[in-house]
């Protein structure tokens, strides 16, 4: 089969990740070009990997060279980014969330991906792809744990995380906690189950980073999801993790528990000192999740190749991003919120 010919339009702290990953380990794969606004990001990836530079994401997706893009710009811009390439006639990959609400362009980005059945269209929920993730479905979907009647989930960035998120937040709109980062457990727990939220109670503070107040952020944000059969799900999405990057999820059925990584340890070493017994621990987002990133563009890639629709549609992204607007909702009101 003809490689995917394909652009990246974002090279910050994923799209690099996706870049490197597209040239260096997925041969199915050409890069032909990539966008950024920031001149250093271009540069490092001109200089190393000899790929064309756009500063000028519609010049780029003009490219007739290109059959594909990867979307890996701030949230805010996904939606009309999207529209323009597939209106351009390219397969597009866009990182989550689809967009910052669902008035803001989200509603057009659906459109143009319905108007575009004839090219690939897959969104960045990678955990999907995550070993753990697919077998603890497969668990549940076998009946191994009865049926399911709670589901807790952490997603916590490193404190030494704290000054690039501080930088991304004051530069863009990042959605906040709800939608930035639970999205992604609220995601998970509408695959395990196949069930949506019918409520939301949800609250935040900044108590361990005060300065995230001044740009709209809660550093912490708890949610707790009521489900139309009365199961129950809390999400905690967080960026102060002292240890490193803490991802964790259990699922409590009638019959059993399923937990994913319940401490976050980087490898196999653990650490005998006179300051006590010491696991280490992932210290990042791409580190936990390396593989499944490279699984998820590797499919969309095939996917685009057999000519099929992505893995993680359009509705997928919809759905998410209206549980975490609610969640988003309620913890600005203090009030109960229906989904
Ligand atoms: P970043 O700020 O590190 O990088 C953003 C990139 O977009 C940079 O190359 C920058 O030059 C470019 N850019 C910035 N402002 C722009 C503008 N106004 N117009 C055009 N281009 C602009 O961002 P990031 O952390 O890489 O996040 C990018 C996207 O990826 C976000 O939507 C985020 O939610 C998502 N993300 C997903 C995951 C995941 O786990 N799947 C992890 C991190 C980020």
């Amino acid at each position: 089969m003809e490689k995917v010919k394909v652009g990246v339009i974002g090279l910050g702290r994923l799209g690099m990740v996706h870049m490197e990953h597209l040239v260096t380990q997925i041969g199915e794969a050409d890069v032909k070009a990539v966008f950024a606004l920031d001149q250093a990001q271009l540069d490092y990836v001109k200089q190393n990997f000899g790929v064309a530079t756009y500063t000028d994401y519609k010049a780029l997706i003009d490219n007739e060279d290109i059959d594909a893009v990867f979307i890996v710009t701030p949230t805010g811009l996904h939606p009309e980014m999207t529209v323009y390439a597939l209106n351009a006639g390219k397969h597009v990959f866009c990182e989550k969330p689809v967009g910052l609400r669902l008035d803001e362009g989200v509603r057009e980005m659906e459109r143009a991906v319905n108007d575009h059945p004839e090219l690939t269209f897959q969104l960045g929920f990678m955990r999907r792809y995550d070993a753990s993730y697919k077998q603890a479905k497969e668990l549940v979907q076998a009946g191994k744990i009865g049926d399911i009647i709670y589901i807790r989930a952490y997603g916590i960035d490193p404190i030494s995380g704290m000054e690039s998120f501080t930088k991304f937040a004051t530069d863009n709109d990042s959605g906040g906690v709800f939608v930035d980062m639970c999205i992604h457990d609220i995601d998970l727990i509408r695959w395990f189950t196949g069930l949506e939220p019918v409520e939301t109670w949800s609250l935040g503070n900044t108590i361990a980073a005060p300065h995230l107040e001044r740009i709209g952020e809660f550093e912490t944000g708890v949610a707790t999801l009521r489900f139309a059969n009365g199961m129950v799900a809390t999400l905690i999405g967080g960026r102060h993790a002292a240890h490193g990057s803490h991802v964790e999820l259990e699922i409590m059925g009638s019959h059993g528990w399923i937990r994913v990584a319940q401490e976050p340890e980087k490898n196999f070493v653990t650490l005998f000192t006179d300051a006590g017994v010491v696991r280490p621990c992932m210290q990042g987002f791409p580190e936990r999740f390396m593989q499944a990133f490279l699984d998820e563009k590797k499919d969309f890639i095939k996917r685009v190749q057999e000519k099929k629709q992505g893995s993680i549609t359009m509705e997928d992204g919809i759905r998410a991003l209206v549980i975490a607007d609610a969640c988003k909702e309620s913890a600005a009101t203090g009030k109960l919120v229906n989904i």
